[in-house]
């Protein structure tokens, strides 16, 4: 028996990035406003404890608390971490430690980076200070990292009435997920069959559904699909929305369809754009067909084929 080469499957870096827009409540306002002006804030829960990074909401009671405290910008490292290859946009491009910092006057500890010329530079309790970014606007990168700090400590806690002039209300916090994306054997199949403008599915063994994408197994029978099985290149709208938010980045006008649509011989529905007819003249049992773009590795939209439509039974198994 000989071994067959395994297929190839593609590989390509894929990022996923938004920015997540949040407004903050008095305690969170007051904390970032804080660090802007060089000050940490903390809050006093019901029984005394002073958080910091402070909570609106007491963890042990769900009470409100809005008792704003000052605590110090030196504090004890309680755990760490070494990171010996940083990623883009974190605290600190040369290697550091993540930590959690106990700021003096306070009985929680918060997340930073600690500039260390090494994991042999850091240990549990050693003593930390802030230091302040050079340009503050009100954010948790205004503590640009912590430092080691040989100094005398102390400094809170002590009461604070959360009061500053243009206080920070909102902020934007851009996420962005990095990395290389392999779809693996079953998706390979399907992204080279679009190359060549055919749509190629997967038969469960079992169920006999065929997946379209196919994932390389039947999530029902827990088997792997293995048959492939060229679907379309017509098919059937089942349901669908009419957007009319234009996303960023997305140079279609609104209002669009976005339908779900299965196509012929295929087991379950895929996404795609209804194009080619009045938003408002789309339709359940509405028969489509792909439209491709010149060198487009997949359709555009769809278009109305000009067939009768589909009876409700012949897809209302696929809604
Ligand atoms: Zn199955």
């Amino acid at each position: 028996m000989t071994a067959a080469s395994p297929p190839e499957v593609l590989r390509a870096p894929l990022v996923v990035e938004f920015p997540f827009t949040r407004s903050l409540g008095p305690v969170q306002s007051a904390f970032l406003t804080g660090l802007r002006e060089g000050v940490v804030l903390g809050v006093k829960t019901s029984d005394g404890k002073v958080m910091v990074p402070p909570v609106e909401y007491d963890p042990v009671t769900a009470e409100e608390i809005r008792e704003l405290v000052e605590v110090g910008a030196t504090g004890t490292v309680t755990t760490w971490a070494w990171n010996d290859r940083p990623r883009p946009q974190q605290p600190l491009d040369t290697p550091f430690a993540w930590v959690l910092v106990k700021l003096d006057g306070a009985d929680t500890a918060l997340l930073h980076a600690l500039d260390a010329p090494g994991p042999d530079a850091v240990r549990t309790g050693m003593r930390v200070r802030v230091r302040w970014a050079a340009e503050r606007t009100g954010a948790i990168t205004d503590i640009a990292c912590f430092e080691p700090y040989g100094g005398p400590g102390g400094g809170g806690p002590v009461p604070h009435d959360g009061g500053f002039a243009d206080a920070v209300t909102g902020i934007v916090a851009e996420a962005r997920l990095d990395y290389v994306y392999s779809p693996g054997r079953a998706q390979t199949a399907y992204i080279n069959a679009l190359s060549e403008r055919r749509t190629v599915g997967e038969r469960c063994p079992s169920c006999h559904k065929v997946y379209v994408p196919p994932r390389g197994a039947c999530p029902t029978c827990g088997v792997a699909t293995t048959d492939q099985v060229e679907v379309g290149p017509a098919g059937t709208v089942t349901t669908y929305c009419i957007v009319n938010i234009k996303a960023k980045n997305l140079d279609i006008e609104v209002p669009y369809v976005y339908a779900h649509i299965a196509l012929d011989g295929a087991g379950l529905a895929l996404h795609g754009r209804i194009g080619g007819i009045p938003y408002d003249q789309v339709r359940m049992g509405l028969r489509v067909e792909p439209v491709w773009t010149e060198g487009g590795r997949h359709p555009d939209h769809y278009r109305p084929t000009g067939e009768p439509d589909a009876d409700y039974d012949a897809y209302k198994e696929l809604i």
